[in-house]
């Protein structure tokens, strides 16, 4: 049987699941991608926050395959670059545990945020790098000219409050991402310790159960 934490993973993942498809909808809408190859995002880990709720899938499947003490102990020595990224040189790279990303790293580059012009009305600002906008004018002017409610919008706040999942408050505070994975590690593998000891009680009680029996 699955514990708490697993299964609020599980429900976190179905809702990463569902902003992925809306980012991929909108650049193929919008026509904007990323740079191919290009990781320039992933290293400062300072630049991307991101709570350790979103990083609870990514925190199991690394805890699953046994490499959680790898990654809190890549924390360590290289706390600057996201402790996913592999780095290709220049700004290339690769994300090693990209099924699992965060939020931001699906709406970045492919959403948009809403805020307030000079005449105080809600307008789209699109969440686009320099590259993006040198290589994306037209379209990104395009976007930004759309009313906010247009069907075409793909809006991250709108969608990263979709992680209202009341379960513990310190798992909702947004930090940045590798503070973030070591917070999500740490508490997987003081749960599965816990899960492990009880199971370990029992096991014991029912050998005492048995015992009495005979
Ligand atoms: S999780 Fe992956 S996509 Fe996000 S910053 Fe880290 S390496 Fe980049």
């Amino acid at each position: 049987m699955n514990s708490r934490l697993r299964n609020l993973a599980l429900d976190v993942e179905i809702t990463l699941k569902k902003i992925a498809a809306e980012t991929t909808s909108f650049s193929e809408t919008s026509n904007i991608s990323c740079l191919k190859g290009c990781s320039a995002c992933c290293h400062n880990s300072d630049n991307v926050w991101a709570t350790p709720l979103e990083m609870l899938p990514m925190a199991f499947d690394i805890f699953d395959r046994g490499l959680a003490g790898k990654y809190l102990d890549r924390i360590t020595s290289e706390p600057n670059r996201c402790t996913a990224h592999e780095d290709h040189g220049g700004r290339y790279g690769r994300c090693m545990e990209y099924k699992h990303r965060p939020s931001i790293c699906r709406l970045f580059g492919s959403s948009v945020r809403l805020k307030h012009n000079p005449r105080g009305e809600t307008v789209p600002e699109g969440l686009f790098c320099n590259w993006q906008r040198d290589h994306f004018k037209k379209e990104i002017e395009q976007i930004e000219n759309l009313p906010v409610d247009h069907k075409d919008l793909c809006v991250a706040g709108h969608l990263s409050n979709q992680f209202n999942i009341s379960f513990s408050k310190n798992l909702e505070v947004e930090m940045p991402i590798n503070k973030s994975l070591q917070k999500a590690l740490e508490m997987i593998m003081q749960n599965e310790h816990y899960i492990e000891m009880q199971m370990q009680v029992q096991h014991k009680d029912s050998e005492v159960h048995q015992s009495t029996k005979i």
